[in-house]
């Protein structure tokens, strides 16, 4: 039987979804947490996420999860087609537990709520403050707790073993007004073979704004964004009007390709996350790319989990021990599945494609491959065999209550 540790000194390195996350758990079970951010004003400008299941449970279990999801927008269904509108990628929340739904939200919704949760649970903010050495973290903590984001530069000072990679696909993208909500609550994509690829998902409403938005991505490979932003404004719009026509009224409001945001992703691997003092959190450890929608979903799980492994263990190198045991599955499974997957959506390759076009859409209609399917979109699976999945409940947040959207609410 194992007893409580005592008060922890715990230092975390940046404040994303990560370090936010894990800081006000931790200082809810009674630790010392101080937060040291690189920048002086933090806050999180950046594209839409889509929250699966596996994330609005992490949420619930902050204490977050109502707030976010009356700034969120319900998404039901994923729905991706070709330019020919022939259905590749159909995949519906409710087939796997009725009532599960994801939530497309603006970065800011998430980052402001959890920002709120630190402050109110104690734990100290330090801004403008860049950790350059771990050792110094490590020399005044009993606990270090590294979530500098996918250009981690303390996670090599712990000398742990790592392959990072960066893809080189990427994708520009804009949040833009969507104020009659048309886009309803499905991510939509249109593909072009894998070599192109639009999506917009609803978003919700931003910080500070009432109207709702929908975050538009157009993928690109990194040796050609110098040519795309060459062939100018009209030549873009001209490429997404060719694959889907309806698109008209919201690239009206993009009067300059500065609107948009280029963002490339890393392919992070770790066989182990911890030492005995320090453990490597969020995109740190395990960035991927965002093609299931899962890098957000996993950084609050990382520290849902490294809060139960602190609080049951009678020392830190023990908590960290069973860190990794209880993290390693699961985040290897979603780092493979998005390294495998990526190339279909994003990629010169031509067979893969055709075939994905061909198949994907009905083999995902078989009932093994559906069933695994919507487990790998979800959150849950750790493994390639369907009944390989992550014990979330009692936590998972389904069929319980209908969820407000936003603009049905006073937000
Ligand atoms: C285009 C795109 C789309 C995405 N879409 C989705 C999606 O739909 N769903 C989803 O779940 N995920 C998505 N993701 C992934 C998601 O954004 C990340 O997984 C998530 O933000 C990781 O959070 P984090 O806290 O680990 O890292 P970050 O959010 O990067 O936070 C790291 C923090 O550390 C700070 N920092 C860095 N170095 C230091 C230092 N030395 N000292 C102090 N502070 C430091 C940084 O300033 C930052 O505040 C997407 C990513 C991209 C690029």
């Amino acid at each position: 039987m194992s007893r409580p540790l005592r008060t922890l000194d715990v230092a975390v390195a940046g404040a994303g979804f990560a370090g936010l996350s894990a800081a006000a758990l931790l200082a809810r079970s009674g630790h010392r947490v101080t937060i040291f951010e690189k920048f002086e004003t933090p806050q999180s400008i950046g594209a839409g996420i889509l929250v699966q299941p596996s994330g609005l449970a992490a949420m619930r279990m902050l204490g977050i999860d109502q707030e976010v999801l009356r700034r969120g927008d319900r998404i039901d269904h994923l729905f991706g087609v070709t330019r020919r509108r022939w259905p590749v990628v159909n995949v519906r929340y409710d087939k796997w537990q009725p009532g599960s739904f994801g939530v497309g939200l603006h970065r800011g919704v998430l980052f402001d709520s959890l920002w709120k949760l630190a402050h109110s649970c104690g734990v100290k903010v330090v801004t403008g403050h860049e950790v350059r050495e771990l050792q110094a973290l490590q020399d005044k903590h009993d606990l270090v707790v590294i979530a500098d984001g996918s250009r981690s530069t303390l996670r090599q000072q712990t000398r742990l073993a790592c392959s990072d990679r960066i893809y080189p696909w990427g994708a520009v993208w804009a949040v833009l007004d969507d104020p009659k909500r048309e886009h309803g609550s499905t991510l939509w994509q249109w593909y072009r073979g894998a070599n192109q690829m639009l999506g917009i998902m609803p978003t919700g409403v931003a910080p500070g704004r009432d109207v709702p938005v929908v975050s538009l991505f157009w993928s690109l490979h990194a040796s050609r964004y110098a040519a795309w932003r060459e062939a100018g404004l009209d030549a873009f719009k001209r490429e997404l009007l060719a694959l889907n026509p309806a698109c008209g009224p919201l690239l009206d409001q993009i009067t300059s390709l500065d609107q948009l945001t280029w963002a490339r992703y890393h392919d992070t691997v770790m066989p182990s996350y911890h030492t005995d003092r320090a453990v490597v959190v969020g995109d740190a450890a395990h960035a991927t790319s965002p093609q299931l929608g899962q890098g957000t979903n996993l950084a609050l799980l990382d520290a849902v989990a490294l809060r139960d492994c602190v609080d049951r263990a009678d020392s830190v190198p023990q908590a960290l021990e069973r860190y990794t045991q209880l993290r390693r599955r699961h985040l290897h499974f979603y780092g493979q599945a998005s390294r495998w997957l990526t190339p279909l959506f994003q990629s010169d390759l031509r067979l893969l494609p055709w075939l994905r076009d061909m198949f994907m859409n009905a083999g995902c209609a078989l009932p093994v491959a559906g069933r695994l399917t919507r487990q790998v979109l979800v959150g849950v699976q750790q493994g390639w065999w369907p009944g390989q999945t992550l014990e979330l409940s009692p936590v998972l947040p389904v069929g319980e209550q209908p969820v407000p959207v936003a603009g049905e609410v006073g937000t």
